[in-house]
């Protein structure tokens, strides 16, 4: 295993395409260079190359498992009656794109949903919801995280798109007053920062039913890893989710810092950061050491050939 991320990590080390992150100008400022490849199995073990250590936020790669936070909190019905289950075809930050009946996000992985998921964790003011979700992120790394400041407020001051959409979805009801509040929180969450190993480890706590294969602690309750692990693989990707399923087969999230989180259920998780983005928002180098990784170990959902 060691040996195959190594020759990915040379393969692939000098490919250049793509972009950084600029909306966010905080992120625009990250070294391209950058290029960590971890897998962490749920027998405990880890397998990583190049800048291990380096620290990134987790832009969109933290989303689902704040999704999976809600779901325990306020159970399957309720959280379904907020945000669908359904992959939109179009991109991450889109603002038209809410279900014509109920004016539901369509999914908790496009930014509509993520909002309005991150408007329902509880707490009496901001600070007591953000350690929530902090903690979460502890539990399932199992590491001591935090946020960047610069980058939260670089996201924050800059975030027009976003807040138009938070106060498009208070207007249809979906989340409550507190919207400034909320989207803070939604901020302060994507600029919690990891290395590819906390990464890794996250991944593989939810391929290990929730339970932190190292440090043995729940994160999050097994009844809904089905949940998250599903709409990582349906919507994950966003309008390249379909692509993705079709060469990759790997359930994954992705975020615009440049990191790919995939789950293989009882078996690992695996993380890539590699700054420059391609046009959808995913990391050029990422989706494509994730393609040979799928492919070399048959780790396809769909592979009958399945190597390990
Ligand atoms: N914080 C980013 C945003 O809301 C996350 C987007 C992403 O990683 N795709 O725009």
């Amino acid at each position: 295993m060691q040996k195959l991320i190594e020759n990915l990590y040379d393969k692939y080390h000098k490919l250049s395409n793509g972009h950084l992150a600029s909306y966010i100008p905080e992120l625009a400022k990250v070294n391209p260079d950058y290029f960590a490849i971890t897998i962490a199995t749920t027998d405990g073990k880890i397998y990583t190359v190049g800048d291990s250590t380096t620290k990134f936020s987790l832009q969109s790669s933290s989303k689902p498992f704040t999704y999976g936070y809600a779901l325990e909190t306020y159970g399957r019905d309720f959280i379904r009656t907020k945000v669908g289950v359904e992959p939109t075809g179009k991109a991450f930050n889109s603002i038209v794109e809410l279900e014509k009946k109920t004016h539901r996000p369509y999914n908790p992985m496009i930014n509509s949903g993520a909002i309005t998921i991150t408007s329902l964790v509880p707490g009496k003011n901001e600070q007591e919801r953000f350690s929530k979700i902090l903690g979460l992120f502890n539990n399932l790394s199992g590491s001591t995280l935090n946020f960047d400041q610069q980058i939260y407020e670089s996201e924050s001051k800059t975030a027009h798109r976003n807040k138009s959409i938070a106060h498009l979805l208070r207007h249809f009801n979906i989340i409550d007053e507190k919207i400034d509040e909320s989207l803070e929180l939604y901020f302060k969450q994507c600029s919690i920062m990891a290395t590819s190993v906390d990464l890794a480890w996250i991944g593989a706590t939810i391929a290990n039913s929730g339970v932190n294969p190292l440090t043995k602690t729940r994160a999050i309750s097994d009844e809904y890893i089905s949940d998250i692990v599903s709409l990582m693989f349906t919507c994950g990707m966003y309008d390249s989710s379909g692509e993705w399923a079709y060469s990759v087969g790997i359930p994954a999230k992705s975020g615009v810092s440049g990191c790919i989180v995939g789950v293989i259920p009882g078996v690992m998780g695996i993380s890539v950061y590699s700054p420059l983005i391609d046009m959808k928002g995913h990391s050029v180098r990422g989706v494509q050491v994730i393609k040979d990784l799928s492919k070399e170990l048959g780790l396809s959902i769909f592979e009958t050939r399945n190597k390990l």
